[in-house]
């Protein structure tokens, strides 16, 4: 989750983010034959039909139905390759576009180098006051979009391994409907009470706090594996129907049948204050931990988990460019365990 130096073997990446960000630019623009186009900022887009008469400041409140984002963090590129296919679709006549569309991306800059981000996170960036970073203008950007927008869909991808997608979103009820409405079968994982950082919000956190509905949809692990395009694909194309029919009086409603498990946070373990290498080798997204198993170890002390469950989001620090590992924990948390609880354990 913080790795912001470039890893080696990222030059065909680098390739192919560039050549998808040339195509979105030159389907956005094949788009406004056919759709308005407005433009809030740089890659930051609303597709409306041609009689929506959407304007270029919002008259009243949200007229924005549904945005997609993509590239929020500049190593998740599945999400880039999935917003191009859905143009290529849209200016090929096989989608149609029934309701007013954002579609933005996140961080450029950092996708171009092949960092997570330049100066800070762009996903701690929403509703912050202090302009200091790239990133803190790119999200007074984004916001343009995101405030007017009614839902958002943020697509997301991991560092480490991982065998499915899943959502991950602050708890509202209108973001779970939605989120189940959209893809039943992709495993969720929510939290609420406190924010999932202090400084600054993600993308979904902010849209639910100026009165919008967000979800985050994380694909898999980094990297254009085409598995994940098509499920991201699938998913965005979804969104798009459940918002159009929404539109036409039909509340998003969740399917029957089986879902996927719900997931909110178990345990979060600190990261000790070592910028070593902690967690034993192994340990990857969705890996099952019993509670009282060894997760690693810091100055001779045995690290365990304290409740069983698959754990999320491992810490590995990545050595400097010497070989060494800094001073500084690379992150507040080591680990955290998941706790599967059931709908009705969801705060009403
Ligand atoms: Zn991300």
């Amino acid at each position: 989750m913080q790795d912001s130096r470039p890893s080696s073997g990222t030059e065909e990446t680098v390739e192919r983010v560039r050549s998808l960000l040339n195509r979105f630019d030159e389907l956005i623009q094949e788009a406004s034959s056919y759709y308005d186009v407005k433009t809030l900022a740089h890659r930051i887009h609303i597709l409306s039909p041609k009689s929506a008469n959407i304007s270029l400041t919002p008259s009243n409140g949200k007229d924005v139905p549904l945005a997609l984002t993509a590239l929020i963090h500049g190593v998740e590129v599945a999400g880039l390759a999935v917003l191009v296919e859905l143009l290529e679709l849209v200016t090929r006549g096989s989608l149609n576009i029934e309701q007013p569309l954002g579609v933005a991306l996140g961080n450029i800059a950092a996708a171009e180098n092949c960092v997570r981000f330049i100066g800070r996170d762009l996903n701690r960036s929403f509703g912050r006051e202090a302009i200091e970073t790239a990133e803190d203008r790119r999200a007074d950007e984004l916001e343009l979009l995101l405030a007017r927008s009614e839902r958002l869909l943020d697509l997301h991808q991991v560092k480490l391994k991982i065998d499915r997608p899943f959502w991950i979103f602050p708890y509202t009820k209108a973001g779970y409907r939605f989120a189940r409405a959209v893809a039943p079968d992709v495993a969720l994982i929510t939290h609420w009470g406190k924010g999932f950082s202090q400084d600054g919000k993600c993308s979904d956190e902010w849209v639910n706090s100026v009165g919008g509905i967000g979800v985050t949809l994380e694909l898999g692990q980094n990297g254009f594996e085409p598995a994940q395009i098509s499920r991201g694909l699938k998913a965005v194309k979804c969104a798009m129907e459940v918002v159009a029919a929404a539109a036409k009086g039909n509340p998003v409603a969740i399917p029957g049948g089986q879902l996927a498990p719900i997931y909110t946070w178990g345990e979060i373990v600190p990261y000790p204050q070592t910028g070593l290498p902690v967690l034993d080798e192994g340990w990857h997204n969705f890996k099952l931990v019993k509670s009282g198993d060894r997760l690693g170890q810091f100055e001779g002390q045995v690290i365990t988990a304290g409740v069983s469950g698959p754990v999320l989001f491992p810490k590995y620090p990545d050595p400097m460019a010497d070989g060494s590992y800094a001073k500084t924990p690379p992150a507040a948390e080591l680990i955290r365990i998941l706790r599967e609880i059931k709908e009705a354990d969801l705060p009403t």
